[in-house]
């Protein structure tokens, strides 16, 4: 646990309880520096935990630049371009998503 911004721990008893729910790693790519929560919704006076994702600095400025990244691509598509020998990157800039986030919908789908 690294650099989390430190007011959250005396005045954010929500974005607390997010993070440690989250491991305090950022659920897009595990990354554990300068992490922040982020609200799906942007609207943050809405704490409730549904509406609160732990993020890394580059992923909740990506979050805030793509709405899409919160879509689930379809994994049929993902299946298809992968028996095409496409990489995970061209599949995730295909369909608007990181890599990361193919990779993941990969594993997870896979167990
Ligand atoms: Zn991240």
């Amino acid at each position: 646990m690294r650099k989390i911004r430190y007011h959250y721990k005396s005045h954010f008893p929500w974005a607390m309880k997010a993070l440690k729910r989250d491991y305090y790693k950022c659920v897009e790519c595990g990354s554990d520096n300068y992490i922040i929560v982020h609200h799906k919704d942007k609207n943050r006076m809405n704490n409730n935990p549904d509406n609160l994702i732990t993020l890394c600095k580059p992923c909740h400025a990506e979050a805030h630049h793509q709405t899409m990244r919160w879509t689930n691509p379809n994994i049929d598509i993902i299946n298809e371009l992968r028996n095409q020998g496409k990489t995970y990157d061209f599949i995730g800039k295909h369909l608007g998503v990181s890599r990361q986030r193919i990779h993941q919908i990969v594993k997870k789908t896979l167990s």
